[in-house]
């Protein structure tokens, strides 16, 4: 009989995508939606980039490449990864992939067996438990409370741990909470991977989007080098996230692991944006650094603004650009409250079961949308907030 694999059915999608397919279908029926649900910063590579790629087009730059990632592109990623995070790689250690959520399954595949459990943050990226189900291992949550300012708590860790745990996902800054991990967390972290010799799985996807501090990669700490594996990429940091471009530091011995991966699925990153990769990492423009300069004044605009809504309450995220939103003091679930922003507001967001169950009483905005649109969006979510203020009346 013909049937779809069961892992299909175990894996899940994204929150944010069906809000964005709902809140499309409501633009097309003519509707003003402020789109806050997508994380895509509103930005354009500079116009360097865009030169490099034309360039590496017209001079034949289209052909199958080097599985690992055309040399020229994994040097400059390690003098990068020097200067922005002040760590030693080699060009060896890097793979790229087509985007850091390919790099993420891949680097997963090579090191899952069916029946290891791994420790994730939640809420978290939704991809970590999907694609840990879909590899047949086992998902084990850690909680970042708001009680405990969403730093994991290290005594849940140490008690999740079991014979079976095999890797641990960190994610600083984090989605969908914003958090960048102390150095204290982090240097506990990395002992108890250690201890327990676990994987250490460390998406520093958002390490450019943090703000006024430094950012402290995992693999600084020490006995990380040789279990940990950084994934990272040009989404975010460069506001790139159509080209799909990401990339994985590794271990040596797990290096030829991913290139086994990529042979057997995506052969290679296409070469012309390999190559314009490499500009936006010099970034002789400042690209990231305006970017940073204009989602701080939004984060700070922004954030004040949610927390003089009624039922809303929102720490300031130090990194990423969303706003994690408590509304239980709305008194109303938050399907709810992100129904009535979308379909009588027009402000798409995303409730926070989302991203896990730790996250059942949040709504996630993205802030990577123009001051103007923030303004309007608060203003209207303001209108509208009656609703669950009668909530709480009559209750
Ligand atoms: N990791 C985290 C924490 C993310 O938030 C995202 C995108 O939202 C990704 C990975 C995926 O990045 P990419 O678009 O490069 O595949």
């Amino acid at each position: 009989m013909r049937s779809i694999a069961s892992r299909i059915s175990v894996m899940s999608g994204e929150g944010a995508l069906s809000v964005f397919a709902r809140a499309k279908e409501l633009e097309s029926e003519g509707r003003s939606i402020i789109h806050l649900e997508l994380g895509e910063p509103d930005f354009h590579p500079g116009a360097s980039v865009i030169e490099s790629a034309v360039k590496a087009l017209s001079e034949g730059k289209d052909r199958y490449c080097a599985v690992a990632g055309v040399p020229e592109l994994r040097e400059e990623i390690a003098s990068y990864l020097k200067r922005a995070r002040n760590i030693d790689i080699s060009p060896a250690n890097i793979v790229v992939a087509p985007g850091c959520k390919a790099a993420l399954f891949f680097a997963m595949m090579a090191l899952l067996e069916p029946g290891d459990e791994v420790l994730y943050p939640d809420p978290g990226f939704p991809g970590y438990p999907s694609i840990t189900l879909g590899l047949g291992a086992v998902p084990v949550p850690f909680e970042l409370s708001p009680g405990n300012r969403f730093q994991p708590d290290l005594s849940e860790v140490a008690d999740k741990i079991t014979r079976r745990t095999r890797a641990v996902i960190l994610n600083s800054p984090g989605n969908p909470t914003g958090t960048v991990y102390t150095d204290a967390v982090q240097r506990a972290m990395a002992e108890l991977a250690v201890k327990h010799d676990l994987w250490v799985l460390s998406d520093e996807i958002y390490a450019r989007i943090i703000y006024g501090r430094e950012y402290l990669s995992m693999l600084r700490y020490p006995g990380m080098r040789e279990r940990t594996l950084i994934i990272d990429g040009f989404s975010k940091s460069f506001a790139m996230t159509g080209w799909r471009l990401g990339y994985t530091v590794a271990p040596p011995d797990v290096v030829p692991g991913l290139a086994m991966m990529a042979i057997n699925s995506y052969t290679c990153v296409a070469e012309f944006t390999q190559f314009a990769a490499i500009d936006a990492l010099r970034d002789r423009e400042g690209n990231t650094p305006k970017m940073l300069a204009e989602f701080t004044q939004r984060r700070d605009q922004f954030v004040r603004d949610l927390n003089g809504i009624p039922g809303f309450s929102c720490q300031a995220p130090e990194g990423a650009f969303y706003a994690w939103v408590d509304i239980r003091g709305t008194g109303t679930s938050a399907e709810e409250i992100c129904q009535i922003l979308l379909e009588d507001a027009g402000v798409a967001a995303i409730p926070g079961a989302a991203f896990g169950s730790s996250g059942k009483d949040f709504v996630r905005f993205s802030y990577a949308s123009s001051v103007a649109n923030l303004r309007e969006a608060v203003e209207r979510i303001a209108k509208v907030s009656s609703a669950w203020q009668r909530t709480l009346v009559n209750k």
